[in-house]
Order: C-alpha cells, then structure tokens, then sequence
C-alpha cells in the first residue's frame, strides 16, 4: 500500500493518527481487503476501498517451482517490472528474497538482472507490498535484499522498509542487505543508530583484475577499500559479513583462487563465505561442477575460513540468483 498516500488521505478526512497505525497492522498480518480491517468504522473502510488499492504493486505472473519455491512479477503503477521470491524450507523457514530497484545500474557480467534496462529506486511501500503480497499466503520469517538492485543505492527506502518488516514478522537479525560493495552505504550501515541488519557481500574474485572484469563496480571501489570498509561494519556490529562467492568454471574455481581467497579473509571470525553454484543466464559463463566446488570449499576451511555451498532454489522458474529478469524489458 502507498503508505504516504494512506496517510494523506486520513488526513483529508479529518481521521485521529491511529488511523494509519491500524491499517497497517491489518496488512502485516496479512489481510487482503479493507473489509476485514473490523475495527475501521464501516464508511472508513469502503471509503479506503474506492480511493486506495490494497497494493502499490500490480501482480503480472506467479510461478511455483517443484520445490515450492514461489516468484511473483509485479509491476509498479507506473509500470515498472520487479520481482520477488519466496523460498519455503522443509525446517518451516520462509524466507522472502526482495527486489530493491527495478532492474539494476550495475553491470555485473554474470547476473540476468544487470542485462536488463535499470529502472529506478523503489519507494519504502512498493519494497514492503512484495513482502505483503507473500504473507497474505502464508507467515514469513526472513528476508534477503538479493533480488533485482543494488540496495545500497536506494538505502533509505530499504531501511525505511527494514523498520516495518518486524511487523510483518521478520526482525532484522533475520534481514540480510546483499551489496557489491558500495562503501557509503556499507559505512552508513555501520555508522547508523537502530538494530543491526546482517550485511552480505558479494564478491566472487580473490583479486582485483578478475574482479574488475566481473564487476565494473571494483574499479570504482577495488577489493582492499571495500574488504576495510566490511571489517569496520563487522567490528562495529559484532556480527560476521557473508561473502557471497559465485563459482564459475574456469574463471574463478581454481584451486590457488581459494587459498587467495582465504588470504584476503583476515581477520579470522570476521568473514563466513557462501559459495553460490551458477544458475544459467544468458552469460557467457558456466557454473563449476559439484567437485571443483567442494575442493574450493575444502581450501578454505583448512585455512580457518568457514564456509557453505548454497542450496540453490526456484531453477525451473527462472527465481534463482541473477535469475530475476524480465525478459520483455
Ligand atoms: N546487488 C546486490 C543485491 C543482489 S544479490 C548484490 O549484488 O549483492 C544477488 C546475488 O545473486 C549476488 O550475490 C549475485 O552475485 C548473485 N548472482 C547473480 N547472478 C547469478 C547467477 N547467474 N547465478 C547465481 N548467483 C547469481
């Protein structure tokens, strides 16, 4: 729901501030419609119905892959694409994977959502009516900022969204904000009062050439300044970065790229590395195989660095990481 717009129109009608607090506990809780929001007097309700959607966001596609993970195509009101997942695990964890602009000003060469024309920043409402649109299905309990967009460029509507996801159920030490490694964001983050959201980079190359070719960002902020900048927030935060570490074959999955890796990851206990397997995109590139992936893996946790192979969910409906482009735009 346009929460600004809801507060102007309470306004108008001379409505106590209350007002807008109760309909959007209505929302967090999942209700689909103004009419089950009982505690509105009866005018306010069909009023609100008439003036404002429910939603800021349109629903275009939905699709559920075979292991129930689920993605929705929204558009904006100004028709603008974006899209969300919500991936369901067999512990009963529900975790939402949110999209923070439409489309991306980041050129990554390995990510779908980079290839696609950037958009613009979404407001706080448009980022929280993909999280609504799941808990009307069902109650969610964790959130990455890993869908289309850079968070950390549009860094005051994801916290003013991060604010109310608690009320939707998922607290901010169950928030992940995934960046490149935009460093004034990552030192707001560090920098800024209220609860700590986990930080997640994604970094994919040990050194800054490989880096650089993959991300055009690391020629603007190169490896060393950003790595500083995430052991400031980590020391700060007391809280471990999650490195995201994309294996692509032949590229970035040998052998000496790991204990590189390994090097760079100093202190000890400051960094927890997540290798991603490569989901298909139209890219030139190729995932590593479950063996190069489990040796990189194993060169770094004989070196003191923990680290896990993501589970890898959604493939068949295209909702998987850097899978989320929409192909008409
Ligand atoms: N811009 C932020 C938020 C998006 S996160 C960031 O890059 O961190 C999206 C994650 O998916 C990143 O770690 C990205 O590197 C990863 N990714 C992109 N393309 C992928 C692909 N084809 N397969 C698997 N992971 C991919």
């Amino acid at each position: 729901m346009d929460l600004d717009r809801l507060d102007t129109l309470l306004a108008e009608r001379g409505e106590p501030a209350f007002r807008a607090r109760q309909v959007w506990e209505w929302l967090a809780r999942g209700a689909a419609s103004y009419e089950e929001m009982t505690n509105l007097p009866a005018a306010l309700r069909e009023a609100l119905a008439a003036e404002l959607a429910l939603s800021s966001l349109a629903v275009e596609a939905e699709a559920l892959a075979r292991d129930g993970t689920e993605k929705a195509l929204f558009h904006t009101a100004d028709g603008r694409p974006i899209e969300a997942v919500l991936m369901r695990y067999r512990d009963g964890r529900r975790s939402l994977c949110l999209s923070s602009q439409s489309g991306c000003p980041l050129t990554c060469t390995f990510c779908a959502t980079g290839t696609m024309r950037f958009g613009r920043n979404l407001t706080a409402s448009e980022i929280l009516d993909q999280a609504l649109h799941f808990r009307r299905k069902e109650a969610v309990d964790h959130a990455v900022f890993m869908g289309m967009g850079e968070p950390l460029l549009n860094l005051d509507n994801v916290l003013a969204a991060c604010d109310r996801l608690p009320d939707v159920g998922i607290h901010p030490s169950s928030t992940t904000i995934s960046t490149v490694g935009w460093i004034p964001g990552i030192e707001r983050l560090t920098q800024r009062d209220g609860p700590t959201i986990r930080l997640a980079l994604s970094l994919h190359a040990p050194d800054d050439a490989l880096r650089s070719e993959l991300m055009p960002v690391n020629d603007r902020y190169p490896l060393a300044d950003v790595l500083d900048a995430c052991r400031a927030w980590s020391a700060a935060r007391r809280r471990k970065v999650y490195v995201e570490y994309l294996m692509l074959a032949g590229v970035n999955d040998r052998y000496e790229q790991a204990v590189q890796l390994a090097a760079i990851l100093t202190p000890q206990n400051t960094f927890k590395v997540n290798l991603i397997p490569y989901n298909p995109t139209d890219s030139p590139y190729e995932g590593s195989g479950r063996d190069a992936i489990d040796a990189f893996r194993a060169a770094l946790t004989e070196r003191g660095v923990p680290a896990t192979v993501r589970l890898t969910r959604g493939r068949d409906i295209d909702a998987a990481c850097g899978q989320l482009a929409v192909k008409a735009a």
